[in-house]
Formats: C-alpha cells, structure tokens, sequence
C-alpha cells in the first residue's frame, strides 16, 4: 500500500461520524468549515445545529436580518465570518438563483470564501481534483515530507499544495482533502502527535529524522498590541424601567456591528477623572447629574493580533441622555437579544444582569 492507499483506509476505519459528513449539500458543507476555521469540532457542534435550525438553506440566510445572524454567532468569534457568510448568501440567491457555483474559481468570487473554504467545497461537494489547504492539512504535509519553507507564506502554500496534489494522484478528492485534515486533527496533532498508530509513519520524513515537532516551520510571531478600553456603562431610569447606553460598532476595528458600551481607548491606564472630562466633553451624560457607581476590575481579553485591557465604569444619570447616531439607549432586560462580543457578554453575565444597576 502507498501513502493514499494508507490514509484513506486508516480514514474510513477511524473518521468521526460528524454531521457534515453526511451530507453533500454545499451550503451545509460551507458553514461547517466556515465554523471550523477557528473553532474546535466540540464547540462548533451546537453553533452549527443552531445556525442550520434558524436558517436550513441559503435562501433562509439571505433572507434574514444581519442582527439575527450575528446573534446567532455570538461567541464564536470572528464575526466577520457571519457577516461575509450573510452577504455571500444574498449573492448566490440574487446572482446565481440559489445555486452555489461548482468550481473553486467560481466560489471564491463570494464574499469570504478564499483558497481553503472553495477548495473545500468544490472538491467534497463537486468532486473537483483539487488540495485543501487548512492548519491540519499543511501540519501534516510539511511533516511527511520535512518542509523547511515557512507554511504561512506564499511559497509556503504553493509548495505544500503542490505536495497535496500529487498525494492525492486519481484518489476522490474530497475524501483524500477529509482523510488528510482528519490525520491532522486526530493524530498529527500540533503538540503531541501519535507517530507510533500513524498510519503515515512508514514514510514520513520528519519521524525518520526525529524532528516532528520542529514542524511546520512558521515566521515568527509580532508581539501583539495591547489595547486600553475604558467603557462607560451608562445607565437611567425612564417610567420606572432601567436603560443603558449601548454603542453599535461600525468601521473597520474589531467587532463590526456588534453591540458595546460607549468606550474612550487610551494608550495607558486611564484616569478616571479625566475619562469622566472627556465623555462630559461629548455630552454622553446629555448634561444631567451623574454618579460613578462602580469601577471594574481589568478584564483582559485575548483576540488573535490583540490584547484586551478593558475597564468597566459603571456611572448613573439622572436624567435621559439622548446619545447619538450609533449610541441608543436600551432596556436592561433587552439587552441579551443584541449581538455582543465575548468579553460584553461576560461583563454582563458577571455584574450588570445579576446585580441590575441601582
Ligand atoms: S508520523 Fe508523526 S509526524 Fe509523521 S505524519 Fe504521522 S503523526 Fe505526523
């Protein structure tokens, strides 16, 4: 038996019974890797029942208000995956009638889908002869065959695809592209791997040489940026029900078109004092009296490129500020129906939902 040969029986006695494995319908194979692409199987699971409950095909998708969809996705995490994934799907139903392109070339013209997701889709879903590329995937080939050429560039990418392709040989592509990201998420794992049940041992270069784990090579880290956000939880009481102020994020930062509070950034810790100047100066308290109720402490968030430093200011008014274009006041208990970033769904769930504000 060849390599293939092996992967692909070691494959169909050992795969996981997934849901997605079942099925060949496009859109359900574009939301699982979507889902996958940051976010391990255990955790996607529920997403990916919960999102396909809401919306079964992509004409419901395209059909549905963005709030939705990101609320739906809340946790997750990059939500720039949910919006690229609503407006591809209003694409596909205004330009190609609900039916998903069946190349690769054509995929990538949606919104968000690049090299790996249309790989994806053309070869499971349309039998195209082509290599995915994923992080399981290239740790796995640039370990098999000792590749030195970092796997985050492009030469990188092209030699490990490369590589893919001749593995893969006449093999059903889609089949060969799951066998080998299965390999790497099961025993070709980033720390640990099982060389000793693998399959590939027999010829894998870097087992030979002992030097697995210097596998894949990457270009080193930059250190992440560190970021302060002071935010001001703004609350006051209008016929006898408590509102707050939330601000809808828009622009190109982290976050589009999710909910948080109104924010001063600043380079350091703040003074809270000075803070308290500055959104005076922007009128956030609409010129009314106003108590500080509660400083947090630091919450630190850790994003992909960022780092997180965030205060909570917790500050009443008496009296109803009008906030502006992006800032609206919203009932306490609504809320938890807005799309929300992680680290505002924790501050909530920690303080304001249990303790409510006064
Ligand atoms: S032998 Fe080890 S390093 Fe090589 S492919 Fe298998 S698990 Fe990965």
């Amino acid at each position: 038996m060849n390599l293939t040969e092996s992967l692909l029986l070691w494959y169909s006695q050992n795969k996981r019974p997934l849901p997605w494995r079942e099925t060949l319908d496009p859109y359900k194979i574009w939301l699982s890797e979507v889902i996958l692409q940051q976010t391990r199987v255990s955790q996607g699971m529920d997403y990916y029942h919960r999102f396909l409950a809401a919306f079964p095909d992509v004409r419901s998708l395209a059909a549905a208000d963005e709030q939705e969809v990101l609320k739906l996705w809340q946790g997750l995490g990059y939500y720039s995956r949910a919006r690229n994934m609503h407006h591809a799907a209003k694409e596909v139903v205004e330009k190609h009638n609900g039916i998903f392109p069946q190349t690769a070339e054509g995929l990538k013209k949606l919104k968000g889908i690049g090299d790996y997701t249309a790989a994806a889709i053309a070869s499971i879903c349309f039998d195209e002869s082509t290599a995915v590329l994923d992080g399981n995937v290239a740790r796995v080939i640039s370990r098999l065959y000792a590749v030195e050429t970092a796997v985050d560039t492009n030469k990188g990418r092209e030699l490990l695809t490369d590589l893919a392709v001749q593995l893969l040989g006449n093999h059903h592509p889609g089949t060969f592209n799951q066998a080998t990201m299965e390999l790497g998420a099961l025993v070709c794992t980033p720390k640990s791997p099982s060389c000793d049940t693998c399959p590939l041992a027999f010829s894998c270069e870097a087992f030979k040489r002992n030097t697995v784990t210097d596998f894949p090579v990457k270009t080193p880290k930059k250190a992440a940026t560190v970021r302060h956000l002071n935010y001001l939880v703004i609350s006051f009481i209008q016929n006898q029900e408590e509102f707050i102020l939330m601000r809808k994020r828009t622009g190109n930062d982290i976050w589009k078109n999710l909910y948080d509070f109104p924010c001063i950034e600043t380079e350091a810790a703040a003074d809270i004092e000075q803070l308290l100047e500055k959104c005076n100066e922007r009128g956030l308290f609409g010129g009314f009296p106003f108590t500080v109720k509660q400083v947090s402490e630091e919450y630190i968030h850790q994003l992909s490129h960022r780092r997180l430093l965030a205060r909570f200011i917790r500050i009443a008014v008496e009296g109803t500020p009008e906030g502006d274009e992006n800032i609206t006041a919203v009932a306490l208990h609504h809320i938890a129906r807005l799309p929300l970033p992680r680290l505002i769904d924790l501050y909530l769930a920690n303080v304001l939902l249990e303790e409510k504000f006064r």
